[in-house]
């Protein structure tokens, strides 16, 4: 595999009209990538996608957004979906303090309810943090496991890179290093190791310069692979092939048959 989006939503109804071209492109372009979860039905949409196509793998998780909606149910309905082989991590799950579209104690119940989940069932995790940084360290902190993930469209300066670094995650680059104002994000990518770090689009969502503005899809992370390849001087193929390694040892990637 070239390349490999580590985070894109191909469940969205923004790829209704053109999902199976889109995923055919994929494939012709040997561009991977893992479709994520954001709620229970979500989830089921993303694990039906990665069971029917070769290079595509599913997480399975609640966003923060709708924490509120979250029981002991869904939980167990997670863990259900987590034992497919082509599940690959938990999430996204996290916070999220600039909308708050669910109560910020009920965000942090079901962030640590989801943690736990990660570790029952050995998966890596895949995070949102958005203006909620400190709970989110705290809440981290607090569990004896070591961490195994992505921070999903990391945002931070190199200090914020240096502490999730330090907890053992990886940092989901994506296509905000492309956006002029981000000059601290790109010091902080500059002075991440290379093989901490993964590509993602985020799709439909986030798209990178020149199509800013457009509809996001995986392919466009070559754009982000060739910011990260500015920044450390490297080239881009070197990029591409570096982040896919790491996406497939993070996420114990295997091909599934089609
Ligand atoms: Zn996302």
């Amino acid at each position: 595999m070239r390349m490999i989006d580590s985070h894109a939503h191909l469940d969205d109804r923004a790829f209704d009209k053109d999902r199976a071209a889109l995923i055919a492109k994929l494939h012709a372009e040997e561009i991977g990538a893992i479709t994520v979860g954001a709620s229970l039905e979500s989830s089921r949409a993303a694990v039906r996608l990665a069971e029917r196509h070769r290079g595509l793998w599913a997480t399975v998780g609640a966003h923060p957004h709708g924490a509120r909606f979250v029981d002991r149910k869904t939980i167990e309905e997670f863990a259900r979906l987590a034992a497919r082989p082509c599940v690959v991590a938990i999430g996204e799950i996290g916070l999220d303090y600039y909308r708050d579209l669910s109560p910020r104690d009920v965000q942090r119940r079901v962030f640590s309810e989801q943690l736990a989940l990660a570790a029952a069932v050995d998966l890596p995790i895949v995070l949102h943090n958005r203006e909620s940084t400190d709970d989110l360290l705290a809440i981290l902190r607090d569990r004896a496991e070591a961490h195994r993930g992505v921070v999903h469209s990391f945002l931070g300066d190199a200090s914020l890179a240096e502490t999730f670094l330090g907890l053992g995650l990886h940092l989901g680059v994506g296509g905000p290093l492309t956006f002029p104002k981000n000059g601290a994000l790109r010091a902080a990518v500059k002075g991440t190791p290379l093989d901490r770090m993964l590509l993602e689009t985020d799709c439909p969502y986030l798209t990178p310069v020149p199509y800013r503005g457009r509809r996001n899809e995986p392919a466009y992370i070559r754009y982000v692979a060739e910011a990260i390849a500015e920044l450390k001087g490297i080239s881009p193929e070197n990029v591409a092939s570096q982040t896919a390694e790491n996406a497939c040892r993070l996420f114990g990637l295997r091909s599934q048959e089609t």
